[in-house]
């Protein structure tokens, strides 16, 4: 079924390249040439979330996929270092979790308004200011600006709502949004109405509030991912409490306890973390009942054998539904409150593919040798421990870097900068 309710998309997040070192040496009217004065590259923009309280959806992703943030600019002779790229401001709703595309791991959940960094910007190059020693007076070299970080995520809408209302597509629970908020879902006696979420504000009573929302039906099998349903499931990810609304008139031809229960193992196929929520069973179109209660008090006495809270309203005739949410609001007053998604994800660790990215330039007996695999590694390290330096030197010839150099024809006793660091190499 076609949609232009967009909550899930990947897209692809690329930070800015840092820029070169320069080569330049200080220059004055009537004197000799002066020591080397070429500043730093800027550091690559980096690519920022911020929320954004005026979407609602991740529309804006459909058609546009690739986001990349600005590249440092290169340093230049006197000294001058290179401006800094512009970072790139990505907005999204309030809400929205991001997820490592490869790993499937939650990065950040955009849920407190704070804007993160997804991928940050290189490192400018160091210009040749910094290699000027005794023993090298005139550096012709610089470093390179480092690339930016770039990956894919996945971004999922997740809705901030206290209560999810569940169960079956013309139940009434669209009715019961529009009777007791703000909201105007729409309402329509067939299947599959609501194919946007709806969020509306409950006011209770004076400084008493709490937000609700309207999800898709969910139809049988929907948790397999055999139709509508499943993927709205994710906006009630967060609730802190669930109304079950089960249809009780028999308008439909179904049976209530079977509604009920067929219900809750699509919540449970979907996660035990929702089926586990907290949850008040609400009968609802009480008013088409008269006098066969048989249904109504069939499904009583199933779901309060079950532990759960049960209560009888008509949406639609405005009856129980006041002091139904008043309950609700008692309900919630002892809840925890709304979930957050804790970031699991763990970046790969130093030994893990990546150093093929590893850039190598030569300029004469010097040799620089930069990366983000480069770094984590140099991080890792002590340098003053001989187990320390083996382990080095042992995860430079696993990652070929040594190979590269001895390739492109490093000898003993050439120079090698690396990260902060300077030392001889020796085969
Ligand atoms: P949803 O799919 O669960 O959101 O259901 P809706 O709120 O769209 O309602 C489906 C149909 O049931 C609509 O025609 C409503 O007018 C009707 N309806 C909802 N609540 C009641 C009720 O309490 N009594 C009666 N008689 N009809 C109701
Ligand atoms: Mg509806």
């Amino acid at each position: 079924m076609a949609s232009s309710f967009v909550d899930k998309v990947t897209i692809t997040v690329t930070a800015g390249k840092g820029g070169n070192g320069a080569v330049a040496f200080h220059r004055e009217k009537y004197v000799a040439a002066g020591g080397p004065d070429g500043g730093d590259g800027g550091k690559g923009g980096d690519v920022v979330f911020r929320v954004d309280d005026n979407m609602s959806t991740l529309m804006d992703f459909r058609y546009k996929r690739k986001y990349v943030a600005a590249n440092g600019a290169d340093g230049q002779g006197k000294r001058c270092a290179g401006r800094g790229g512009e970072t790139l401001i990505v907005r999204v709703p309030r809400g929205t979790v991001i997820r490592d595309k490869e790993s499937g791991a939650v990065m950040h959940d955009m849920s407190d308004g704070k804007d993160w960094v997804v991928a940050k910007g290189g490192r400018g190059g160091w210009g040749n200011k910094h290699f000027a020693t005794p023993t090298r007076q005139v550096p012709r070299f610089a470093k390179p600006g480092l690339p930016g970080e770039s990956r894919e995520v996945i971004l999922e809408l997740k809705l901030l709502a206290d209560v999810g209302l569940v169960g079956f597509p013309n139940v009434g629970k669209s009715t019961l949004l529009s009777v007791v908020t703000n909201a105007h879902p729409k309402i329509a006696n067939y299947h599959f109405t609501t194919l946007y979420p709806n969020l509306g504000v409950v006011y209770v009573t004076e400084g008493v509030s709490f937000v609700m929302a309207d999800i898709p039906g969910i139809i049988e099998g929907a948790s397999g991912g055999a139709g509508l349903g499943h993927d709205f499931l994710r906006h009630i990810d967060r609730c802190r409490l669930l109304l079950h609304i089960v249809d009780v008139s028999g308008s439909e031809g179904r049976d209530p306890v079977e509604d009920f229960d067929a219900i809750n193992e699509e919540l449970r196929q979907y996660s035990d973390f929702l089926a586990d929520r907290p949850q008040i069973v609400v009968a609802n179109k009480c008013d088409l009942l008269g006098d066969d209660r048989e249904n109504l008090d069939r499904l009583r006495a199933h779901v309060e054998a079950l532990g759960y809270e049960f209560y009888e309203m008509s949406a639609a005739a405005h009856q129980g539904t006041q002091e139904l949410m008043r309950v609700t609001a008692g309900k919630l007053a002892n809840l925890p409150p709304v979930i957050t998604f804790e970031p699991d994800y763990v970046p790969p660790a130093p030994d893990a593919v990546g150093a093929e990215d590893v850039i190598i330039h030569q300029f004469g007996d010097v040799w620089t040798v930069d990366g983000a695999w480069i770094d984590r590694l140099v991080e890792t390290v002590n340098f003053s421990d001989y187990e320390s330096r083996i382990y080095f030197d042992r995860m430079m010839r696993e990652a070929h870097i040594f190979e590269r150099m001895e390739e492109m024809g490093v000898k003993d006793g050439d120079t090698v900068c690396l990260g902060d660091l300077e030392f001889e190499y020796q085969h």
